[in-house]
């Protein structure tokens, strides 16, 4: 085939996806539509799958690892065929073996195949993403205090667009292979229970693609907004996690913020998912009351996570090992969003003690940050350069921080994911395995939800 022939084959295929795409209003998936480089023009794209029984052929999977001087050199992969029915993986089968050769088959092109990402802490509700570029001048000094007043200003002036942007930013993190997500939603007196109204919209519009658990989070203070009632309100509205704000820096009242919070969470059944900022002796007071509460509380056991929990970096190493024994003993989460700067969070001695943290995007391009690309592999590639040696088994180890700790093989090259039965919610990347994803931030090509394609593309 001629070049040229092969260039207008391209570009006509590109337009047909152009035309999808805004069918979709989704135009950031122009860019996968058709992988550069590859000019093969009998393959065709699809960007809609919604069969309930159907074969994905040429899945890259992970089968083990190759050993030099005991430790993990390369990890081996097979190109295989995923039988998904009802959203579930039903069985994994010989490439293009297609028992029932009634039912539609797909073609994944030698994507690596990995579980879905976890966005455990992010703030649905208030972003300028999906508006105007905007960054804010916060002079260095700037306080919470600060911010908080500067909140109260500026909520009503995005409460219009609440659920405009967190559609388009629920798009972009599912654009990265993420579509389950724990969002803050603030519940104050400015917002009230607006917010919350608004995200609960979104996320009924989106509950086929994308699990979202909503934490209230009175973000202007609990005690010092006086927003108690406004969180008991939000727990009867839905919310599933009674939140929490630096309980000394914020409310002046450890204790008394920090029981309120958990008398909240008892009475509603709820769990717990609080923001502790604090660095002085008082974030680690803190962190030390709510271990020393759930350890008298066997309700909330299993029911907390600290996000953030900055002021365990102040900890010398055998005063985190101690805390971390007690924290995973109380099966205490840390969510954290993997900080750079001079803060060194012992996020791998928590793990090693058998502390489950997960990570999250938490402000995308914002008011308090101008950053975020709401990519789970991102967090991942960061955990890797500031915490592990890279070696071949580390990188692929590090994927754990971004899927809720599911893996494709374990720690002796066994491989433990996908399973028959598991939810088929995995993202394909383009990468050879979980270690260069992860090192290389691979691009990711298609995502899928329970069976259903949310975004991205695969040939047929
Ligand atoms: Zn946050």
């Amino acid at each position: 085939m001629s070049e040229n022939k092969s260039r207008r084959e391209f570009l006509s295929q590109s337009g047909k996806m152009v035309t999808a795409a805004a069918l979709f209003g989704a135009t950031s998936q122009v860019a996968y539509a058709a992988t550069p480089g590859v000019a093969n023009c009998e393959v065709k794209g699809t960007m809609t799958l919604d069969d309930t029984h159907y074969y994905l052929d040429n899945v890259r999977l992970e089968t083990g690892f190759d050993y030099e001087n005991g430790s993990a050199a390369h990890t081996r992969t097979e190109l295989q065929t995923v039988e998904i029915e009802n959203g579930k993986i039903v069985a994994l089968r010989d490439n293009k073996s297609h028992p029932d050769a009634t039912l539609p088959s797909y073609d994944a092109g030698g994507k690596l195949m990995l579980p879905a990402m976890r966005d455990m802490h992010i703030h649905l509700d208030k972003t300028f993403y999906g508006g105007p570029w905007r960054s804010l001048n916060r002079p260095a000094g700037t306080t919470i205090q600060d911010m908080i007043k500067l909140e109260q200003k500026m909520l009503p002036q995005l409460q219009p667009y609440t659920q405009e942007r967190a559609e388009k930013l629920i798009d972009l993190i599912q654009s990265k292979g993420s579509t389950v997500a724990r969002s803050h939603c603030n519940i104050e007196p400015v917002s009230g229970l607006k917010n919350l109204e608004n995200l609960q919209a979104v996320l009924a519009r989106r509950q086929a693609g994308f699990d979202c658990e909503i934490v209230a989070f009175p973000q202007h203070g609990l005690l010092l907004s006086k927003s108690e009632p406004l969180m008991r309100d939000a727990m009867q509205a839905g919310a599933h996690y009674v939140g929490g704000l630096d309980p000394t820096n914020v409310d002046g009242a450890m204790e008394k913020s920090l029981d309120t919070m958990f008398r909240i969470a008892l009475d509603y059944n709820k769990g717990v998912d609080i923001h502790l900022h604090e660095t002085s002796p008082a974030g680690v007071a803190a962190v030390n009351y709510m271990v020393e509460t759930v350890e008298k509380t066997p309700e909330l056991k299993g029911k907390l996570t600290i996000s953030h929990a900055f002021a365990l970096a102040t900890l010398n190493e055998q005063q985190v090992d101690t805390l971390a024994t007690r924290m995973a003993a109380q099966q205490i989460t840390i969510a954290s969003t993997v900080p750079i700067g001079t803060l060194h969070m012992p996020l791998q001695q928590l793990r090693e003690k058998g502390v489950f943290v997960m990570t999250g995007t938490d402000s995308v391009i914002d008011h308090w940050s101008p950053f975020g690309l709401g990519d789970m592999l991102e967090k991942a590639n960061l955990y890797a350069q500031l915490y592990i040696h890279p070696n071949e088994q580390n990188l692929s180890r590090s994927l754990a921080i971004a899927t809720g700790d599911v893996l494709p093989l374990n720690d002796k090259g066994e491989r433990v994911w996908p399973k028959a039965q598991d939810d088929a919610s995995f993202v394909l990347v383009d990468a050879s395995c979980s270690a260069e994803a992860v090192a290389r931030i691979s691009p990711r090509t298609a995502t899928f939800h329970k069976g259903k394609m949310v975004w991205g593309s695969v040939n047929v």
